[in-house]
């Protein structure tokens, strides 16, 4: 086990995890590189996948590196050092995170973006499809799209009636368009469920013959299908799994102050409850008392005000507050170029919504990209 603590006097930044806010991060301290700070980025991955193009690749509007930013480029520009690992664990007494390989990495400034995990279902990880984390889930999507071509996939159950799961059954549908496919769509609570769009969304799906069952809970998956809340059975040869947000089991393992479902509890400056050297931002955060959903616009809107709380963190300076909208607009995609935006009780669809998406999704990218296709 190697210890990587330094012993000289300039703050150690460390950055864990590669997701919409830490993005921000990364850009701001590569445009003004903070004097006296030493930055490192620990993510299992190279790259960061802006999951609301995800849809569009199983469409197959987009290759999978038009919707990535390469990690490495990023952290380089910032003068940031990249480690290619995953957290397991935080010891804030000693500041401390422990990676998954053994290795023991000193902060003095902690900042966690590392998302959400799609959570646990029996039998999900051996005959479901999670749509997180997303590199796994395209090469899953794949395998899944040879299989329905062959004519061995006749019945997709997709579980998940939010907008993630309402756009990845689109999306397979239209990716898999001249396949004689059946989709079905899971969902415990009404589907999108406090967005406006959902009768306009209940319409859509009804249009593209998709068997809605809300209200049902399912309870496991096996090789043949799906098992529901009573013991009922729905055959069928692939299941998705795209249910809400899951708090990382190492975060409440780890001693930090957390909410009731086990996401870090931080105040609106992104400080933890118990820790305020520790930061959090994104799925993996819950602001008290400013819960929102947990989705990709309050993460990027978090992202400007987390560097600038970092860059004051390692200045010992007070932290400002983040102030999050009541409301954030939804854009839907519904495989083909067409989609439905959901803002409160209001909503919109059309194939104009859809290249609006296309438009802001496509700019957020490019915002983080140096070099060709993502690196
Ligand atoms: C298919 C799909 C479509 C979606 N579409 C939308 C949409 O259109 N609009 C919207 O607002 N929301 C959308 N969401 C929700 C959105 O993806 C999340 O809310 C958002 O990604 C959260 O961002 P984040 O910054 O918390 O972390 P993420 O973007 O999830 O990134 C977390 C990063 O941390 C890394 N990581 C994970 N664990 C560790 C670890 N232990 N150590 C180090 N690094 C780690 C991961 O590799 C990842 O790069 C969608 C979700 C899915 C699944």
């Amino acid at each position: 086990m190697t210890n990587t603590r330094f012993q000289d006097s300039v703050k150690h930044l460390l950055l864990v995890g590669g997701g919409h806010s830490h993005l921000a991060v990364l850009k701001s301290f590569g445009d003004t590189p903070a004097a006296g700070a030493r930055l490192a980025l620990l993510s299992p991955s190279r790259h960061a996948f802006y999951s609301g193009m995800v849809p569009g690749v199983v469409a197959g509007h987009y290759r999978p590196e038009d919707c990535r930013v390469d990690l490495g480029a990023l952290a380089a520009r910032a003068g940031a050092r990249f480690l290619l690992d995953s957290a397991a664990g935080v010891d804030p007494a000693r500041r401390e995170v422990t990676t998954a390989r053994g290795e023991r990495l000193h902060y003095d400034v902690l900042s966690l973006d590392t998302g959400s995990s799609a959570g646990g279902l029996a039998g999900a990880a051996e005959h479901a499809l999670r749509v997180r984390p997303v590199e796994p889930f395209l090469a899953g999507w794949e395998r899944l799209r040879e299989s329905a071509r062959r004519g061995e996939v006749r019945r997709i159950a997709v579980i998940g009636g939010g907008a993630a799961g309402v756009e990845v059954l689109l999306a397979m549908r239209h990716g898999l368009a001249g396949v004689a496919a059946q989709f079905a769509l899971f969902s415990e609570l009404p589907v999108l469920a406090g967005h406006g769009g959902r009768r306009r969304m209940a319409r859509i799906l009804g249009e593209r013959g998709v068997a809605v069952r809300s209200g049902r809970k399912v309870v496991a998956a096996d090789e043949n299908g799906l098992e529901l809340d009573g013991g009922e059975r729905f055959e069928a040869q692939a299941a998705v799994w795209a249910t809400g947000a899951y708090a990382p089991s190492w975060v409440a393992q780890s001693g930090l102050a957390t909410d009731a479902r086990g996401f870090v509890a931080v105040r609106d400056t992104l400080q933890s409850h118990s820790c305020p050297e520790i930061f959090a931002a994104g799925d993996v955060a819950t602001v008290v008392g400013e819960a929102r959903p947990k989705s990709g616009v309050f993460a990027v809107r978090q992202g400007p005000v987390l560097a600038r709380n970092l860059r004051r963190a390692l200045a010992g300076e007070v932290p400002v507050r983040f102030r999050p909208p009541s409301r954030s607009l939804a854009l839907i995609s519904c495989g083909d170029p067409y989609a439905v935006a959901s803002w409160g009780r209001f909503s919109l669809e059309g194939a104009w919504v859809w290249r609006w998406k296309d438009r802001i999704d496509r700019r957020f990218v490019e915002r983080y990209r140096l070099g060709p296709a993502g690196g």
